[in-house]
């Protein structure tokens, strides 16, 4: 008999786990410890030379983490995977593996807000210099290109939603310059869109949000493609020369096609500290079985409520590439087939108040700054996470006064129009 390669809700439920060996607990448990007991004084001396690999302290490994990492790779077609503290603190890990002061990284103009402030001002502040490219002009990326240049950085679907970056174009861009393409995979998430088969070279995530999917734990992940050359020339000194903190190893050397993720550990989460707590692990994890399930009802929620509003006399416009017409409707078509997430913008003809008076009105959304919970979260930017910007920034920035933003859960499809109705209506 040949053996079956598992499909990816059977992933979604078993990757990574296997019954507890001491206990027979089917579910993973909880691993909540700081350390772990070393056999004898050569096991430890192993593992802290990085010759075996084993458990030394949880800021570095944890099996309940283990078990996530694993089933994330395995999920998004990777080689390895590292979990950390929050989707923010996989980006610095990332690019603090790649980067060295006086270095530039080229990222796409339109991403998450927080992810902008990250580069823009604390990453200036490490060396780490953002040159910006407009994903809706793949030869932008092309012209950002300098010989400092480490990394490209993209979301797939770039949040606050509605644009489908095209991921195959911009990443001829990257192997053209040598340098590995990062793409942020939030809000698509593995079921939507696997971003390796289109060239990303590593994925990053926020747990917080579809992944874990629940509202109720912070986490982060970091995917190791496995396809990137990193001793093709001396551009990455933390991959391609030897260690001095552990006795001269070549990391790209000694780990081959997942030494990318073992230099984000062992370098990075070690020395800067940002660990996933073992709860929350758990918690992503529990959600992530159910995330097929989950996604399918988010993508056939959605596209319900964008028609209904691309309908309804006090809408302007709907940004959802499911809507024929969309600008990106074509792309989604390619990038992300089985639907287009859960979150998207929308325009009021009444501008600012009107959106002031949507998000006071509704009783089943909660008014909230974040995305991908069970439940249908609303937020109206220009008077909330973009208020300190200027008009014309806020418009820039996709946060006009007229626009608001909406995660839509997994409820009945009609009790969130019904919310939507009342709360335009009143
Ligand atoms: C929320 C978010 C992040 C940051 O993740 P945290 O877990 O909040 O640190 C990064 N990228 C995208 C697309 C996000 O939505």
């Amino acid at each position: 008999m040949t053996e079956r390669t598992p499909g990816f809700s059977t992933l979604a439920v078993h990757a990574g786990a296997q019954p507890d060996p001491t206990t027979g607990a089917r579910a993973t448990p909880i691993y909540q410890t700081t350390s772990y007991v070393f056999e004898n004084v050569d096991h430890a001396a192993s593992l802290f030379g990085l010759q075996a690999f084993g458990n030394i302290y949880t800021r570095i490994t944890n099996p309940t983490s283990a078990v996530l990492e694993e089933r994330v790779a395995a999920l998004e077609g990777g080689t390895a995977g590292l979990a950390v503290a929050s989707g923010h603190a996989a980006q610095v890990l990332v690019l603090h593996a790649l980067m060295t002061p006086g270095d530039e990284f080229v990222a796409s103009n339109k991403l998450y807000g927080g992810s902008i402030n990250q580069f823009n001002h604390s990453f200036k502040s490490f060396g780490w210099n953002v040159v910006w490219a407009d994903p809706d002009d793949v030869t932008s990326f092309e012209r950002a290109i300098s010989p400092k240049t480490k990394a490209i950085f993209i979301e797939s679907i770039a949040n606050p939603g509605g644009v489908i970056t095209d991921m195959a174009a911009i990443s001829q861009v990257a192997k053209r310059a040598g340098v590995p393409l990062i793409v942020d995979n939030t809000l698509a998430t593995p079921y939507l869109c696997r971003p390796i088969d289109f060239g990303a070279d590593i994925i990053i995530h926020s747990l917080t949000k579809f992944l874990g999917g629940h509202g109720n734990s912070i986490g982060g992940l970091i995917v190791d493609g496995g396809t990137f050359n990193w001793s093709r020339d001396k551009r990455y000194p933390m991959l391609c020369e030897p260690r001095p903190e552990y006795h001269g190893i070549v990391l790209h050397e000694t780990f081959g096609n997942f030494a990318f993720a073992i230099a984000c550990r062992v370098l990075g989460l070690r020395d800067l500290g940002p660990a996933l707590s073992p709860f929350n692990a758990y918690l992503i994890l529990t959600g992530i079985e159910t995330l097929p399930l989950r996604m399918q009802k988010h993508c056939e929620n959605a596209q319900a409520v964008a028609e209904w509003l691309s309908r309804h006399s006090q809408v302007s416009w709907v940004s959802y590439p499911g809507l024929p017409g969309d600008r990106y409707h074509n792309l989604a078509k390619k990038y992300v087939p089985k639907g287009c997430g859960a979150v998207f913008t929308f325009g009021l003809k009444g501008g600012y108040d009107a959106g002031v008076k949507l998000v006071s009105n509704v009783k089943l959304f909660s008014h909230l700054a974040n995305i991908g919970d069970t439940r249908s979260l609303i937020i109206h930017p220009a008077s909330t996470t973009h208020r300190q910007l200027s008009d014309e920034q806020k418009v820039k920035a996709g946060a006009g006064p007229d626009v608001v933003r909406l995660s839509i859960g997994i409820e009945d499809k009609e009790d969130i129009i019904a919310d939507l109705d009342q709360a335009l209506a009143a």
